[in-house]
């Protein structure tokens, strides 16, 4: 197929990435340092302000002022060396949502930080599980080696056995704490030496050629003796750094660094220039999309409510998939077939909002909605494509949803219903009782319901713990075996989502455990695609 080389170049330069980590273990500062490299920010604490909630230039949702955290994520857009990078951000606080876990099938690659004195931590293993059901490329950061931290050597181990990703060192550290003197690059045979940096971003470290360089023995003696017997051992028990293996998710290049002393962060975000893949092919029901075909194509992966509340608009974050996105364009709302003009289409610049001009694959644009689009929605210039992989994720957390005052109940159903569509809470109807069961991934998504059934809906809504375990979508390809499964006794824990899927509702995991195993032929999902 032939394209226009406007297209194919503008696709090529973007890189659309996540950053994955347990909440402390320098996200925020990580995010602030690369925004620096670019000059999109010139002093840090600009989105460091925004964590600690004080908010200059954007109105938040009213629960996440009060929290101090982000509870939406959010997109930052910026050039470095010719290159368009989005940076997709999540939520840092360890009750995330939904948001998080779907912000990750947005994206082409992720960044893991890990802390050097804490390894692998509980959100890390979730998040990269998620990368990996799309095999997304991972680059590894492990943070803060300006402190005593793990011996290195235990923590790739811990990364290879606890991840099951295989490590490829790039970068080694030379000391840590105290005594840490910079890292090696064993790919340029290169010393990066460390000094404590400061907030300027055109910060250069000394670099030395050379492991075996005399100036360097001399002064470090210690240090580069160690560093010699490391590295053979690494060499020998590592892998390689290997492109393809990277690619497919099977490898991760590890770097060593410290992201407040904005040391070793260059070079990860030359890496992601340089290894990370731009916008690849993505599936849709009827075909995959190429990014660099002329025809717009995209989907919507999250629907923020609320950024002005003045306003109460919601945006729908698209995710560009092909073509040329021009604002004021004609484009098609498949789901229900409806032709929108698109004019104030906005991006977001750290917290500011920026009127787009153009986007290509890879960029994220924000469509101003108005009730009307869903998690999952997909847009063209006419031609029927659902983009699939963009999935709900069954909830940890479950709450029965009760009025305060009975005449509410329409309100309540009506609000439930729309933040179920935006994808803030899951919204579950037991066959059998007239409950309204709301499930999350975070405990903190009920909070923000909470919230915003009051200041939206006028709903005072009470939240009353549920027994209720797990849930799992329940499909079953032979008829007669579901209508057994449903006339059974288990049959009274199903209940119906708000896109009509049939989900079983456990008690406990024995009780999952005990129902899977009478029932073989049933399948019982994790997660659930768009309807
Ligand atoms: P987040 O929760 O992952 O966004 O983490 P933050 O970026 O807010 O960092 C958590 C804490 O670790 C803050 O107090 C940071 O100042 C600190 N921190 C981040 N990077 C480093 C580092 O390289 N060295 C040290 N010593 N502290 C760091």
């Amino acid at each position: 197929m032939n394209y226009s080389n406007d297209i194919v170049r503008e696709v090529a330069r973007r890189r659309t990435f996540g950053i994955i980590s347990h909440p402390d273990a320098g996200k925020t500062t990580l995010t602030e340092k690369l925004l620096m490299f670019s000059g999109a920010i010139q002093l840090a604490g600009t989105v460091k302000a925004r964590k600690s909630g004080r908010h200059a230039t954007s109105d938040w949702m009213e629960i996440e002022k009060q929290r101090g955290i982000s509870v939406a994520s959010s997109v930052m857009q910026f050039e470095y060396r010719d290159h368009v990078v989005n940076l997709l951000d999540t939520p840092g606080h360890q009750d995330f949502s939904e948001d998080t876990y779907r912000v990750l099938t947005a994206v082409d690659s992720a960044l893991m930080v890990i802390d050097a004195a804490k390894g692998v931590e509980e959100q890390t293993i979730k998040l990269l599980n998620v990368c990996r059901m799309r095999n997304t490329p991972i680059i590894t950061f492990v943070n803060k080696m300006d402190r005593e931290t793990r011996d290195p050597m235990e923590l790739l181990d811990e990364l290879e056995s606890v991840l099951k990703i295989e490590c490829a060192p790039v970068t080694w550290p030379i000391g840590m704490g105290k005594n840490f003197r910079g890292v090696y690059h064993l790919i340029n045979d290169e010393i990066l030496l460390f000094a404590a940096g400061n907030d300027r971003a055109d910060q250069e470290f000394q670099v030395m050629k050379g492991i075996d360089n005399p100036e360097l023995h001399k002064m470090f003696p210690d240090e580069m003796a160690q560093l010699k017997m490391e590295v053979e051992l690494v060499q020998g028990a590592s892998h390689p750094f290997d492109l393809e293996r990277f690619l497919g998710g099977l490898q991760t290049p590890v770097f060593f660094g410290s992201a407040i002393n904005n040391f070793g962060v260059r070079e990860i975000l030359n890496a992601l220039l340089d290894w990370a893949p731009g916008p690849r092919e993505r599936d849709a029901t009827v075909r995959s999309v190429d990014p660099r075909e002329e025809k717009f194509s995209g989907f919507v992966f999250k629907i923020q409510a609320n950024m002005d509340p003045a306003h109460r608009d919601r945006i729908a974050f698209l995710r560009v998939c092909s073509g040329k996105f021009e604002r004021g364009m004609k484009i098609n709302h498949l789901r229900i077939n409806r032709d929108v003009k698109v004019s104030n289409v906005v991006t977001f610049m750290a917290s500011s909002r920026e009127q787009v001009e153009e986007a290509y694959a890879g960029d994220i644009i924000g469509l101003p909605n108005h009730g009307n689009m869903q998690i999952g929605d997909s847009f063209s210039e006419g031609e029927a494509l659902q983009f699939t992989g963009i999935p709900y994720f069954a909830p940890d957390f479950f709450r029965v949803a009760r009025i305060r005052n009975p005449m509410k109940i329409k309100q309540l159903q009506k609000g439930l219903q729309q933040l179920g569509e935006e994808g803030a809470v899951q919204v579950f109807k037991p066959v059998n009782s007239s409950d309204l069961i709301l499930g999350a991934v975070g405990a903190l998504q009920f909070e923000v319901v909470a919230s915003r059934l009051m200041n939206e809906y006028g709903v005072d809504a009470v939240f009353e713990t549920a027994s209720i375990n797990c849930a799992r979508w329940v499909t079953c390809d032979d008829k007669k075996i579901m209508t057994d499964f449903q006339n059974s006794s288990a049959g009274h824990q199903l209940a119906i989502d708000a896109a009509e899927n049939l989900a079983y509702l456990a008690t406990s995991a024995v009780n999952l455990r005990v129902t899977q195993e009478r029932w073989p032929q049933i399948v019982f999902h994790e997660t659930r695609e768009h309807a």
